[in-house]
């Protein structure tokens, strides 16, 4: 209808400056090789270059359990022993990346999961030497990125500018 054109093309230019964006978040794990070269902060420098803000960040020792809870989709393949026993090697950082498109964002500023295939200038391309040392992990997807965060962080470690947890908005409008 003629009216509802009309309508629509006055709401349509009160809201001509807002842009559509999917701010996510996203895991990051600094796997034990970059760790033990003494490759964090520049890994972690890369992250906040390319517009990913840290919202929680860790130095952990991984047990089997958890490394179990990130990668058990990958269980009967063959590199997965071998991806528990390093992974639980020694210590990993764990981050919580906040940004636009964070997901895809990480996964293309980490490159290929072989080193080799990684472009040249990405975190793997620089920090990983083979498939199975490949210096980080991020999330696939955001679903999988909830629930990466969710075995990974307690919600009182993330300090995000754009996500508050339920239970927070509980408390404060409680305490108001
Ligand atoms: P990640 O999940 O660590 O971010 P990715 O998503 O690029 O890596 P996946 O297919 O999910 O790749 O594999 C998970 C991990 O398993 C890889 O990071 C690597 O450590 C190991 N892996 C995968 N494929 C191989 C392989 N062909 N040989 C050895 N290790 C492998
Ligand atoms: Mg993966």
């Amino acid at each position: 209808m003629e009216s509802d054109r009309i309508i629509k093309d006055s709401i349509l230019k009160d809201f001509r400056d807002l842009k559509i964006m999917a701010i996510e978040l996203t895991l990051s794990i600094i796997k034990p090789d970059a760790v033990s070269k003494g490759h964090m902060g520049e890994i972690l420098a890369r992250f906040e270059k390319n517009g990913l803000r840290i919202v929680a960040a860790k130095v952990s020792l991984l047990s089997r359990w958890q490394v179990e809870q990130i990668y058990g989709i990958h269980k009967g393949r063959p590199f997965y022993q071998d991806l528990l026993q390093f992974m639980t090697s020694g210590p990993v950082m764990l981050a919580v990346l906040e940004g636009e498109d964070a997901v895809a964002k990480n996964r293309e500023i980490m490159g290929n999961t072989d080193p080799h295939l990684a472009l040249p200038g990405t975190i793997r391309a620089d920090f990983g030497t083979a498939a199975n040392r490949n210096a980080v992990h991020g999330s696939d997807g955001p679903d999988r990125a909830r629930y990466e965060i969710a075995c990974l962080f307690e919600v009182g470690e993330i300090y995000s500018q754009i996500w508050l947890p339920e239970r927070e908005r509980h408390h404060q409008s409680a305490g108001s």
